[in-house]
């Protein structure tokens, strides 16, 4: 599936599913491991595993874009957007959206719940743990640090 096609794929099932369009890009990544996607907070774009790209996961494919779909309106929508929030888990059984990245084997790495962006150059942060970005600066540039996204 081309970068185009799946761009495609996301909006239907926005049309389909939430009855609201979606207005921003997916890029694919390979490098993911244990996530199906990401929502970034900062300018609305998707990211989804390229592993999930192939044929035979079209299932799974189709529960990660409910997913991060559900991240994106409620979020767009000021609603409760984080897995925890009540409006997150009705929305995902509504459309009946994956609440994992289904596991199809591939290699294990370190758990990231939070990821924080520099906003003077951009450098990205992992963490498994919440931050005080009011403490803690770039290591790099020692520009402020904010919550980017969280990668599921
Ligand atoms: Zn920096
Ligand atoms: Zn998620």
């Amino acid at each position: 599936m081309t970068q185009e096609e799946l761009q495609k794929l996301v909006e239907e099932v926005s049309l389909k599913y939430f009855g609201k369009p979606f207005c921003y890009d997916v890029k694919i990544n390979s490098r993911m491991t244990t996530t199906g996607g990401r929502y970034h907070l900062a300018d609305h774009h998707l990211e989804i595993n390229a592993h999930f790209l192939a044929p035979q996961y079209r299932d799974a494919l189709i529960g990660i874009i409910k997913h991060e779909l559900v991240h994106y309106h409620l979020h767009l929508a000021s609603k409760g957007y984080r897995h925890r929030d009540a409006d997150f888990k009705v929305l995902l059984a509504k459309v009946g959206g994956s609440r994992y990245a289904p596991d199809i084997g591939l290699k294990r790495s370190r758990r990231v719940n939070y990821i924080y962006r520099c906003q003077r150059c951009g450098q990205t942060y992992h963490r498994v743990r919440r931050i005080n970005v009011r403490r803690y600066a770039c290591g790099k540039c020692g520009g402020k640090l904010r919550l980017d996204g969280t990668p599921h």
